[in-house]
């Protein structure tokens, strides 16, 4: 540049940079070349004065300034202005670096940090840059609001770690030093400003150095409170909702999608044992404790089981389950039903459990008595008769036996007859006990006195191979039995344990008082409350199956060849039992034995006690006149024909009506009536009650083989009404009609 301005060189970079030619750019004035118009007068003013002084403030400096290329364009230029003085006259030179490239990068990285800022500044997330130490960097607004400060400044002055409510959470800031965690991410409670505890979810990112050192922790934290603070109602909920299910009174389980159990409540767990353990397989849930179809030996197939059935998507119900542990048999009433998810999908399923153990014991019983009723009746029936015709079998051959000479060789064959007919007799004994129709002759005994007096027998009947045990309590309390159908208890009870040890064992028979408080009585294998006397009978033999001991009182039911069992043993038992007012009840277990234990109540004040019977007369003929009234026309002469050969005048008659036209007669003498119970028309009770009427201080014997009359029962029961059972010999008649005659001798005479 001369000092007129103009320009005097030009390098090949400025050709390029300003679009000008060296031949045309020299001689040029500086200012119209690379000087955009608006600067032109500003630069003119500061050049002359160069020229003139050889001063200006942009001497020797780096200076920016917009430069004009030759098509117009504006563009950066880094200039560097060096003087110089040329004789008088001051000149210079300009270099000028283009820094259009260097502009818009560093517009780029200023656009760029603009960005980012304004994404820190105005996202709704917390984000922090602090020092491992915990001192905080930069927090951008919404960390502010987050938590709760009024501005930046006073939460930068706060250390991080103080932020934090559980001390644990603060160590672990400090452990993040150490060691190479890179990201952490955690929910923890931050302490607000104000005090107030809040969730965050804090992702926490580690800068290291190349040497692992932390440099820096740049953290994004988010407020989950809402969501913490609904999980925590949902949980509060769920634990509410458990408590419930706990206290339930049914049984509920509730398994996964793969039948997994995932939550029994308490009673489920006490219906199905100690097997239900939330989260074990199904298969060893099976193995721990089996289910069997009810009353059978029979597993539950898997199939019908209501949670498998859910878990295909059914409803079901079943009713006929139950499951054994050790001794324990529980009767299961249950329901199933799929657990599906608000779109139909199958998450699992639920069982509910009723114990139904105690409604089928009663369903049990209750169908036992109705079958025992209808056998009985029947058996009642025919027994009628039946008893009629032994009586007369029994009594002619023993009128036969007591007139033929023993060695006699019919004597023999009588004798046979006659023993048939007490077989016989047995048995019609054993159908009338569980029609419980049977006129029981109770008295006031001691059972250990029965067991004592029989056991001898007992000892012969169950053979050598098998060990016989008594374990009698000398306290034992009192009951009121008939000793007859005592005897026959124990030995059908007795005669069942033999069977059950072909190969030898242990009998044992027990007894012992039992106070039942209601607390104790409970479950469905025991009486109800109450004192009882109880008698049991066990065996070490093969035990019964649940079929078995489902069907074990029922009349005709064994399981014994044909000529060994006639399935009349324990329902006669029962019968029997049940006639006295007691229970029994049965425990077997396969392989291991059976006890019967019969409970009979306690007779406990001795006011209830009546005196011994009288002993039977040893004297059995007399003179009196007795009216015989029997329907059953050989019954009737057999009966006169014992009679008379006693002695006693006997008037016979057929039926109630033929019997009170007799008694009409004042001038006949009647000393006492003997009458069958069972006829047609006017039952023996109705007309002993008539004659008595007219006739006070008669005597009476009512003869029966069974009766249902109640009113009679209780009579004989009471000790009011003198009964002789039916079949009976001549001796046994004899015997009885002189123990009334006598009895009512002694009561006119008083
Ligand atoms: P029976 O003895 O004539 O068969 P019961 O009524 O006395 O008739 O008994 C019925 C069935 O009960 C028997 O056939 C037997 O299967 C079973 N039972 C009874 N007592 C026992 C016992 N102590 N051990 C095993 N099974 C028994």
């Amino acid at each position: 540049m001369d000092s007129s301005g103009a320009i005097t060189d030009w390098s090949a970079q400025a050709e390029r940079m300003f679009g000008w030619s060296r031949m045309e750019a020299i001689g040029r004035q500086m200012s119209y070349t690379i000087i955009p118009p608006r600067y032109r007068e500003a630069h003119d003013k500061g050049l002359k004065k160069f020229l003139t002084t050889g001063e200006g403030p942009v001497l020797n400096k780096r200076i920016e300034i917009t430069a004009l290329s030759r098509d117009g364009r504006e563009f950066p230029v880094e200039l560097a202005i060096s003087p110089a003085k040329v004789g008088t006259k001051w000149t210079f030179s300009a270099f000028m670096r283009d820094l259009t490239e260097q502009k818009k990068a560093q517009e780029a990285l200023r656009l760029g940090e603009l960005r980012y800022r304004e994404l820190f500044e105005d996202i709704p997330i917390g984000l922090y840059r602090s020092t491992p130490e915990g001192q905080f960097i930069d927090v951008n607004p919404a960390m502010v609001a987050m938590l709760g400060y009024w501005n930046r400044e006073t939460l930068l002055a706060t250390p991080a770690t103080s932020l934090y409510v559980n001390p644990a959470d603060r160590r672990r800031w400090s452990a993040q030093k150490q060691g190479d965690v890179r990201l952490v991410d955690l929910d923890v409670q931050l302490r607000r400003a104000d005090g107030k505890v809040i969730w965050v979810k804090d992702t926490t990112h580690v800068k290291r150095s190349p040497d692992g050192a932390a440099l820096l922790y740049e953290g994004v934290l988010e407020d989950i409170t809402d969501r913490v603070e609904a999980e925590h109602a949902l949980q509060a909920n769920e634990r509410r909702l458990i408590q419930i299910l706990e206290a339930a009174p049914l049984g509920i389980f509730v398994s996964d999608e793969t039948g997994t159990p995932a939550f029994a409540n308490a009673a489920a767990q006490r219906m199905l044992g100690s097997g239900v353990v939330p989260g074990r397989g199904a298969d060893e849930l099976a193995e721990t404790y089996k289910v069997y179809v009810a009353g059978t030996e029979d597993l539950y197939p898997n199939e019908r089981m209501p949670l498998v059935r859910a878990l295909a998507g059914e409803i079901t119900a079943v009713d006929d389950m139950e499951i054994r542990e050790g001794g324990r048999v529980i009767s299961l009433t249950v329901q199933g039903a799929p657990i599906l998810d608000k779109d139909g999908t199958l998450m699992g399923a639920v069982a509910a459990f009723f114990d139904t153990t105690e409604k089928r014991s009663l369903e049990a019983q209750l169908r036992q008595s109705s079958k025992m009723e209808a056998v009985g009746q029947l058996a009642g029936g025919v027994a009628h008769d039946f008893n009629n015709l032994l009586t007369v079998i029994m009594s002619y051959s023993a009128m036969l036996l007591d007139q033929l000479d023993p060695l006699d060789p019919i004597h023999e064959d009588v004798h046979e007859i006659a023993a048939a007919a007490d077989r016989a007799a047995g048995l019609t004994r054993q159908l009338l006990a569980f029609s419980r129709q049977q006129v029981m002759q109770p008295r006031v005994m001691n059972v250990n006195d029965v067991i004592v007096d029989l056991e001898k027998m007992l000892r012969r009947v169950i053979g050598e191979d098998i060990e016989l045990l008594t374990l009698l309590d000398p306290d034992l309390g009192e009951i009121n039995a008939d000793s007859g159908q005592l005897e026959q208890v124990l030995m059908n009870l007795v005669v069942n344990a033999r069977d059950a040890m072909p190969a030898g064992g242990r009998l044992s028979i027990g007894t012992s008082n039992s106070e039942l408080s209601p607390e104790t009585a409970t479950g469905p294998l025991h009486p109800p409350a109450g004192d009882y006397v109880m008698l049991a009978v066990s065996d070490t033999g093969t035990g019964m199956t649940h079929e078995v001991q489902r069907r074990l009182f029922d009349p005709f039911f064994t399981t014994k060849d044909q000529g060994r069992g006639t399935g009349l043993g324990l329902s006669t038992v029962y019968g029997i039992v049940k006639q006295s007012g007691g229970e029994i009840y049965v425990y077997s277990e396969i392989g291991e034995g059976s006890t019967f234990k019969v409970y009979f109540p306690r007779i406990i004040s001795s006011a209830e006690k009546r005196p011994d019977e009288v002993k039977p007369p040893e004297l059995c003929h007399g003179t009196e006149t007795v009216l015989l009234v029997e329907d059953d026309a050989n019954l009737r002469l057999l009966i006169a024909r014992v009679l008379g050969a006693c002695g006693y005048t006997v008037l016979a008659a057929s039926g109630g009506v033929e019997a009170l036209a007799i008694a009409e007669n004042p001038a006949i003498l009647i000393d006492a009536v003997i009458t069958d119970v069972v006829m047609p028309g006017m039952n023996g009770r109705e007309l002993v009650e008539k004659l008595v009427d007219s006739r006070p201080g008669m005597g009476s014997l009512l003869m029966s083989g069974y009766t249902d009359d109640d009113v009679l029962r209780r009579g004989v029961l009471h000790g009011e009404t003198a009964f002789l059972q039916k079949p009976f010999t001549p001796d046994q008649l004899a015997r009885k009609v002189r123990a009334v005659l006598d009895r009512v001798t002694i009561d006119s005479a008083a």
